[in-house]
């Protein structure tokens, strides 16, 4: 078996391979050798569990879900990678590689004709030019899948994860937060890459809930409001609202008051309940 995060077995392997890193596809390796065996272990993945992972580089990552789950689907886009990994994981027969853009698969087709009933998990070092388009389909789409482990930007984290209601709370912490219970679990250096990218990195994972803990009656509605809500953070809510989702500002108005709030609250000061009990509001005055 290879040792996937000894640079000189690495180079060797892309030597030979003549591969060259593609900064565009955001190929940075992991060659930190506590990384993998940490993400996979702390991802929730078991004997009995399916895994899809997104982009396997070399495969570090497969290699280590593959030890530890029952089948693992890796998703990735680049062909000069295939020859490559039919070296490194071919000790494995529980790895199917499928050569494709994961913003064009079809996913919840991937389950149902890979995975045989088996939990599903995500797990990946994620491309990062990607990391909120994969991360909202993978929520929206309300797939099967108990729980996203993934490597993402530190900022990227630390925005997902914030508190809803809290400064550093955004547009894509409401929607996460409404789909998953979201947390950190570890922080990767950049240098723990090869090539190392600008930015230091963090392992987050998010556990799929089973229904929302907020009832909104009008799902489009409510996000709608969130997005202009937080589009442009400096104003009041009722402002940005009002300017960014074509809800009439009386109304957007009326509904702030009518909720108890502040006439000067800004998005980020609000709650997922009050965010809730907002939409709810607007969605009544509309009528
Ligand atoms: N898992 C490996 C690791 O941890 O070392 C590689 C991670 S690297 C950050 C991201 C991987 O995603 C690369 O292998 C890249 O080719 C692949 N990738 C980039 N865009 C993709 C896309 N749209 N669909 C599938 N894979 C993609």
């Amino acid at each position: 078996m290879y040792n996937l995060t000894d640079i000189g077995t690495i180079k060797d392997i892309l030597g030979r391979h003549g591969f060259h890193f593609s900064k565009a596809l955001g190929q940075n390796f992991i060659v930190n050798p506590s990384v993998c065996p940490r993400m996979a272990e702390e991802s929730g993945i078991d004997e009995n569990c399916g895994v899809i992972e997104i982009g396997a580089g070399i495969g570090v990552l497969t290699a280590e879900l593959a030890k530890r789950a029952k089948k693992v689907v890796v998703i990735e886009i680049d062909t000069k990678l295939l020859p490559i990994l039919d070296e490194t994981l071919r000790d494995f027969d529980n790895i199917e590689i499928i050569n494709q853009d994961v913003l064009k698969t079809d996913l919840a087709a991937l389950i149902r004709e890979k995975f045989d009933g088996m939990p599903v998990y995500v797990c990946a070092n994620l491309p990062y030019y990607i990391t909120s388009p994969v991360i909202m389909a993978l929520l929206e789409s309300r797939l099967p899948i108990e729980a996203v482990t993934v490597m993402v930007q530190k900022e990227a984290a630390q925005r997902i994860c914030a508190p809803v209601g809290s400064r550093l709370s955004g547009a894509v912490t409401v929607a996460v937060d409404y789909y998953a219970h979201a947390q950190k679990l570890f922080d990767v250096s950049a240098g723990s890459f090869m090539p190392a990218p600008k930015v230091d990195s963090c392992v987050i994972r998010m556990d799929i809930r089973k229904t929302p803990e907020i009832g909104i009656t009008d799902e489009s509605l409510f996000f709608r409001m969130v997005h202009a809500a937080f589009g442009q953070r400096r104003k009041t809510a009722a402002n940005s609202i009002s300017a960014g989702s074509g809800i009439p500002k009386d109304i957007v108005i009326k509904a702030i008051e009518e909720c108890g709030f502040e006439p000067s609250v800004r998005a980020e000061g609000l709650t997922m309940k009050e965010l809730a009990m907002l939409s709810e509001k607007i969605s009544m005055l509309m009528k």
